[in-house]
């Protein structure tokens, strides 16, 4: 007779059933450097705000600046990656919207710069005749900057100034990290398919640069965002010293509570 026929206590005698793991696959950005940088992000600090090159701080150690046209989702990006609501805020204030907005990320060498958004519609023409002057002069002698941190809505990518921008951080050899934000506005087939054409056009106008999604509402792309500042900054592993748990001297027994332990154990 097979097992498991008509049996008065069938579920007794059924082989256990395979345990089947449904354990979360590991998300390749995120790794201990991608972990440690977050939380190096998480130490900045708004330094100034400049209207010009001439009075920036000054031009030592690395940053990378932030751009995109307004409503790209700036803010909220630089928000989120350092984890502070407010942070960028000191960007909006009226006066500062034009300005370069400067963070320092627990040292004034390594700094987050926040460009004015192109494209503010607010702005009159002659004085984004000047504003432009200006982001063009900080772009093309600024001696720290090592690249561009480039935002795009998703749904609107590669706009006029958006390419404008490429072609001078190329002409500069500068990097460009692009983001398309808002990546939780499409469905994931659909995200993909649109950073795929970014990827091509890109690749049309023979521009090398990293891309990829992502989200300030559900932090999509976060870690990935992290390593690629860290590393461009020249954040490194021992810049943290680490708690050495080995350092830490074993704690040692009194003769007194030796005694005390030995009665217990009677
Ligand atoms: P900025 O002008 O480039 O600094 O853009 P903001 O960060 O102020 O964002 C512009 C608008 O887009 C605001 O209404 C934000 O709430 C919204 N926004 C920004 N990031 C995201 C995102 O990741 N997902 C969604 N759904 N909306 C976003």
């Amino acid at each position: 007779m097979h097992r498991y026929a008509k049996s008065k206590d069938t579920k007794a005698k059924l082989a256990p059933k395979q345990k089947i793991s449904y354990e979360k696959k590991a998300d390749p950005a995120i790794t201990e450097y991608s972990v440690k940088a977050l939380n190096w992000l998480r130490k900045a600090e708004f330094l100034m705000s400049a209207p010009k090159l001439a009075l920036c701080v000054e031009d030592t150690g690395y940053e990378i600046a932030f751009a995109g046209r307004s409503n790209a989702g700036k803010s909220s990006a630089i928000n989120t990656l350092t984890n502070q609501k407010q942070l960028a805020r000191a960007s909006k204030k009226p006066g500062r919207t034009q300005m370069i907005n400067f963070f320092s990320l627990g040292n004034p060498d390594q700094r987050l710069v926040d460009l004015p958004g192109y494209g503010y519609a607010a702005v009159p023409e002659d004085m984004k005749r000047v504003w432009q002057k200006e982001l063009e002069n900080y772009l093309i002698h600024r001696q720290s900057l090592q690249g561009l941190v480039l935002l795009m809505d998703i749904r609107h990518p590669l706009q006029h100034f958006d390419t404008m921008m490429l072609e001078w951080a190329h002409s500069r050899k500068l990097f460009v990290h692009i983001l398309l934000t808002k990546a939780d506005k499409m469905n994931r087939g659909p995200a993909h398919q649109a950073l795929l054409e970014v990827k091509q056009n890109l690749k049309k106008m023979k521009l090398n640069f990293s891309i990829q999604l992502f989200s300030s509402l559900n932090k999509q792309g976060l870690e990935e965002l992290a390593s690629v500042m860290a590393g461009r900054l020249n954040y490194t592993l021992e810049q943290e010293p680490e708690f050495d748990l080995s350092q830490i001297p074993e704690a040692t027994i009194d003769d007194e509570d030796e005694a005390d332990l030995v009665l217990k154990e009677e």
